[in-house]
């Protein structure tokens, strides 16, 4: 997506060497201009799938994951990171090793909000070794809901998470792969 790619390399900086920092228009201020074009191309990737629930992971993917839903006219699923009285008592969990923060924790989704059968898109900020979106395929699995698949921002194609997801045969559409970092510049796949 010409207009994504565009943006990291206007606003985008690359800090500890892999982790890309879009607080500027992704994660901490929000672009809504932006993410309007975000979720129509979702909906364009998708087009021919049946999606019908978006499930992301709190707390970046959700501003993304609640304006694709409005193309796709379906409601959004988040899964929690924390425990809280708020949440029902049946859960599905899964575990998830965080890349940004390196601590494991558990994410949590209630059973009445993803059904048998149910055709689940997932979505969510970025991609980077896939613990996050395989924490929601797990959660998807228990729910024996079906994949329809993918939807990422940015891919960093230079971590693993990529190739394993395709390598399942899952349809994974990421709008911008970041390959590497070449003097300073971001290169796209
Ligand atoms: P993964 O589970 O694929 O290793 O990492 C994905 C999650 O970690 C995303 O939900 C995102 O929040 C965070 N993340 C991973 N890499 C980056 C990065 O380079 N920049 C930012 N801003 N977040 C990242």
């Amino acid at each position: 997506m010409e207009l994504l790619k565009k943006r990291i390399l206007v606003d985008g900086a690359i800090v500890d060497g892999n982790v890309i920092k879009v607080d500027s228009f992704l994660n901490h201020q929000i672009d809504i201009d932006l993410l309007k074009e975000i979720g129509k191309e979702f909906k364009s990737r998708f087009q021919n799938e049946k999606v019908d629930k978006i499930l992301t992971i709190e707390a970046s993917g959700i501003a993304i994951a609640v304006i694709a839903a409005q193309y796709f006219n379906v409601p959004v699923v988040f899964a929690k990171k924390t425990e809280s009285k708020n949440l029902d008592k049946e859960t599905y969990e899964s575990s998830v090793h965080s890349f940004t923060k390196n601590i494991t924790y558990t994410i949590r989704v209630s059973k009445k909000y993803i059904n048998e059968g149910e055709n689940i898109l997932i979505i969510d900020d970025f991609l980077a070794n896939g613990k996050a979106v395989e924490g929601l395929l797990d959660i998807v699995n228990k729910a024996k809901a079906k994949v329809t698949g993918v939807g990422i921002v940015i891919e960093k194609g230079f971590q693993k998470g990529g190739k394993n997801i395709r390598d399942k045969g899952i349809k994974l559409e990421s709008l911008a792969i970041v390959e590497g970092v070449e003097d300073g510049k971001i290169i796209f796949r």
